[in-house]
């Protein structure tokens, strides 16, 4: 509900208006409804009171460093999100792939477990022929993605051997 909220503990300083219930941030007061009067009375009251403006600028700073976490927490987890989106990242450590190679053969035994329903569903379902081709289609992207995630650990232990070879030299 909308409405002017304002937390009504007159020893608390901080003097702000919220537009929806909730608690002070400054006390932990549980903010009041308030009509035009009554707002006006404590905000009022409230200005006198010696600690208003360290409690308004504290409770702003609070304010813009939660948005500023926020934030970055979404930006780790949509770059969390294309790395994923890539077989392979360069970032990945080799136990990350390894990781993503067992996940990936786990969704393997999935499809295989998944056709043994797929025979009862050929009698229940138009769609069955569909529904096998798409998890035949989604089994091969799965090997697929296995045999690249492989092949990136083999590439990395070459650049290794050449690499201890040369130092050899
Ligand atoms: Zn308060």
């Amino acid at each position: 509900m909308l409405g002017n909220y304002r937390c009504p503990n007159l020893d608390c300083p901080w003097n702000e208006v919220e537009s929806e219930e909730g608690f002070c941030p400054e006390c932990g007061s549980e903010l009041k409804k308030v009509g035009i009067r009554e707002g006006a009375k404590i905000l009022g009251e409230k200005k006198k009171h010696p600690d208003a403006k360290a409690a308004k600028a504290r409770v702003k700073e609070a304010k813009k460093m939660e948005k500023a976490k926020l934030m970055e927490e979404k930006d780790k987890i949509e770059a969390e999100k294309q790395i994923q989106k890539r077989v392979i990242d360069p970032d990945q450590t080799d136990d990350q792939i390894k990781d993503n190679i067992m996940s990936s053969l786990d969704d393997l035994a999935g499809h295989e477990a998944g056709t043994k329903w797929m025979r009862i569903g050929t009698l229940l379902s138009f769609n069955s022929t569909e529904q096998m081709i798409g998890a035949g289609f989604k089994a091969i992207i799965d090997q697929n993605k296995i045999l690249i995630r492989q092949n990136e650990l083999l590439r990395r232990q070459n650049e290794t051997i050449i690499q201890e070879l040369k130092n050899r030299e």
